[in-house]
């Protein structure tokens, strides 16, 4: 089969393809931009493989960075883009169910094919559109089948995180695992424990990202992987809640796990120990907390002015998105309108602040100061006072702390 046109990220990087060849190794295009370009989908990463070896890539391209040069990878910095090239390797007795014990550089583009997971990431496309396609991926691409290259048994057990890529890939593509890949990923589900919390947690987000999570989250359940995944072990009949949620595609990393985290029913002592078993980021963590507390606000009443205050306005919007997922609909302008009659966005937009509660009282500094101003800051929200200097100390007297 042969593409009569190219993305463009493809034809600026044909030149790349071309420097290779003209000192006579042989280049293609290949993984997930492929199978991306044949589904007409937009296309992130070029990524280039080649059967020059590392060393013989840094001597064709003036800037290179080393980024994985052990597995036969350099970064060629070409006209402000960025190509990952790596040269064409077959990865040999995987004995610890994550990694190969040693990858061998070879020149032969099908060896670097067979290593790969699945058929339809298994393709080549040479810069004139032509598709190398060894493994049938076309017809599976046709089908919408999801098949490991090779024996679905073997490909697990050299890398299991296999598994979890093909179920992201279900509901990425709303692709259907093929009946040997499926079985073989349900008897060896149990590997997934040798592989990295860290590799896990980004396959399962990109998972619940997908616009097909329904179908990925049963695939998940269905063949036993998630029990295998931090914290979940218990949860298979709330993961198929989950799944039965309505069909409307996450947006953020943040929503995915506040809205795993509701489904689970966690309480909100057990998130912070829940998404660090996931590894997640502090950051992350933070951000997840504060949407479960907004959404459990929204699903009660709309959001208040406290409420929008404490999530500021994108948690707030997000937490809004959420409420779609609960026969509502979400209210998206309303909540920016309200976020922005705000009287005040921050602590540091009060008109009044703690040196100046210490010069007006004359008292000693202590934790007064700061519950002082909290009350001030509730008061200006909630409408309570205005955000000026003389009626907020007047205010403050009023409430009897002591000024
Ligand atoms: P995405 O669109 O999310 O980037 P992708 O298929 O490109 O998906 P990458 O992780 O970027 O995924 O990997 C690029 C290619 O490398 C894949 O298409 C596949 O051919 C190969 N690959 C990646 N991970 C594995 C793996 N664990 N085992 C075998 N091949 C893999
Ligand atoms: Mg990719």
């Amino acid at each position: 089969m042969k593409l009569k046109e190219l993305p463009q990220e493809y034809e600026k990087a044909i030149p790349v393809l071309k420097k290779l060849e003209n000192a006579g190794f042989e280049a293609y295009f290949v993984g997930g931009s492929v199978r991306d370009t044949l589904l007409k989908q937009n296309i992130h990463d070029v990524d280039i493989a080649t059967s020059a070896f590392p060393e013989e890539i840094k001597q064709l391209f003036p800037k290179t960075i080393d980024i994985g040069i052990e597995h036969g990878t350099v970064l060629a910095l070409v006209d402000d883009e960025q190509y990952e090239i790596t040269t064409f390797r077959t990865e040999s007795t995987y004995q610890d169910y994550r990694r190969p014990d040693s990858v061998e550089f070879v020149r032969s583009l099908e060896e670097d094919l067979k290593r790969r997971d699945f058929t339809i990431n298994a393709f080549a496309l040479k810069e004139d559109g032509q598709i190398i396609d060894l493994f049938d991926g076309l017809s599976d691409l046709e089908n919408q089948v999801l098949r490991a290259v090779g024996n679905p048994h073997e490909r697990f057990h050299e890398d299991a995180l296999r598994m979890m890529r093909g179920l992201r890939f279900v509901s990425q593509l709303g692709f259907e695992l093929e009946a040997e890949t499926a079985l073989a990923i349900q008897e060896n589900h149990h590997l997934l424990e040798k592989i990295s919390v860290e590799r896990i947690n980004v396959e399962f987000v990109k998972m619940l990202l997908g616009q097909e999570r329904s179908a990925g989250l049963r695939a998940f359940v269905e063949t036993e992987c998630y029990v295998y995944c931090p914290g979940l072990k218990e949860y298979g009949e709330a993961l198929l809640r989950f799944a039965d949620l309505p069909k409307k595609t996450l947006r953020t990393e943040s929503q995915a796990w506040t809205l795993l985290i509701d489904q689970l029913g966690l309480e909100e002592k057990e998130i912070r120990s829940f998404l660090k078993q996931w590894k997640c980021s502090n950051q992350m963590i933070k951000e997840v907390q504060l949407l479960v507390y907004g959404l459990k606000q929204r699903k009660q009443h709309f959001l208040e002015a406290l409420d929008l205050y404490r999530l500021g306005r994108e948690s707030a919007l997000n937490v809004e998105e959420l409420i779609g997922y609960f026969a509502e609909t979400p209210e998206l302008q309303q909540v920016t309108a309200n976020y922005d009659k705000l009287p005040i966005k921050s602590l540091s937009e009060l008109s009044i602040d703690g040196n100046l509660l210490l010069e007006t009282s004359q008292k000693k500094p202590g934790k007064w100061v700061s519950e002082a101003l909290q009350l001030a800051e509730r008061g200006v929200i909630t409408g309570a006072v205005a955000n000026d200097k003389d009626e907020l100390l007047v205010y403050l007297k009023e409430q009897n702390i002591g000024i």
